[in-house]
């Protein structure tokens, strides 16, 4: 049976390494890091995302400015609020929830957001970055993926990598990031218009599926003793006893567990490495501005 890996766990330990380095900040230089969480409207899921990440930054002693705004702030005011925080010497790290309403633009509000205190690394410039080599804030949740492979001691250097999903914040910066001078994993990213999607995943030692797609990989398309890094949540149902949605991923996890080496679950898997990632670049930026003394 594959062993299973625990996002759950890793995220704790990262938590209590990263509250360590705030705690070492603040008695040598009188600094935390600072992350504001802008909120526009109240959608349930982005109103529960965004309490986590609050919760998760107040425990690690940050400066946590949760500025929630009504669901129909102008574009130009969002634009105006964005350009304050970026002026703000206390705030390191902005992070704007998505989906934003549909009156604004959200190319146009990551754009506006300061590169140097983009912690959930969407902006282009931080894409560009990471495509040359010079990574300042992965994205979250595919820095959260190469953590557990590296965590896990699953070998990256010349391993078969294939991720299923080209998405900007997941399947594209992943595949750029594994396949990356220093990392050196070989990458083949597929997609719906990909031929043969089951052989391409046959021949992974480490096969990344963020496609959104509920039980896409099947068992017989996992290479026996291969690490299947499953990405997606599906809500596939509501549970009345919790009152909570069940969530799947795409890998049929129970049929891959008698396959795989390492697995990781869903939920529990990369979902909390995600937040993990944003506290962790949220550290790296007050580090990096306490440096520059910018
Ligand atoms: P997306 O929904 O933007 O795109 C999905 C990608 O998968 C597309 O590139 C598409 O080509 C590919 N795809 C879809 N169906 C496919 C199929 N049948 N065969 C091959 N390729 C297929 O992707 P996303 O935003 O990266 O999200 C993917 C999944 O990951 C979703 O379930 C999402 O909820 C989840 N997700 C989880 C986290 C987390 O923190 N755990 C973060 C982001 C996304």
């Amino acid at each position: 049976m594959a062993e299973i890996i625990s996002g759950t766990e890793l995220r704790s330990a990262i938590l209590d390494e990263l509250r360590t380095e705030v705690a070492a900040m603040r008695a040598e230089h009188g600094i935390v890091p600072g992350l504001v969480t802008i909120l526009v409207g109240e959608n349930p899921a982005s109103v529960s995302y965004v309490s986590l990440k609050v919760r998760t930054a107040l425990e690690l002693g940050f400066h946590e400015v949760q500025d929630n705004q009504p669901a129909d702030i102008s574009e130009a005011d969002l634009l105006a609020l964005i350009a304050r925080y970026n002026a703000d010497p206390a705030i390191h790290g902005i992070l704007v929830q998505l989906p934003l309403p549909p009156h604004i633009d959200e190319t146009k509000v990551i754009n506006a957001i300061d590169p140097d205190k983009d912690v959930d690394g969407f902006h282009p410039v931080n894409l560009g970055r990471l495509l040359i080599g010079d990574e300042r804030f992965p994205p979250c949740t595919p820095a959260g993926i190469r953590e557990m492979l590296i965590r896990s001691g699953t070998p990256i250097a010349g391993a078969e990598v294939v991720v299923v999903g080209r998405s900007n914040i997941v399947g594209k910066p992943i595949a750029v990031m594994l396949g990356q001078k220093g990392t050196d994993a070989t990458v083949t990213l597929v997609h719906t218009r990909t031929k043969d999607l089951a052989g391409h995943c046959r021949r992974a030692d480490i096969l990344i599926v963020a496609a959104g797609v509920p039980g896409l990989v099947r068992p017989e398309w996992i290479k026996p003793g291969a690490t299947v890094i499953d990405v997606g949540v599906n809500r596939i149902g509501f549970n009345e006893k919790t009152g909570k949605p069940m969530l799947s991923g795409d890998v049929a996890f129970a049929e891959a567990c008698k396959v795989a080496g390492k697995i990781t679950p869903v939920p529990g898997g990369v979902g909390p490495m995600t937040i993990a990632m944003l506290m962790k670049n949220t550290v790296l930026s007050a580090k990096w501005h306490l440096a520059t003394n910018r």
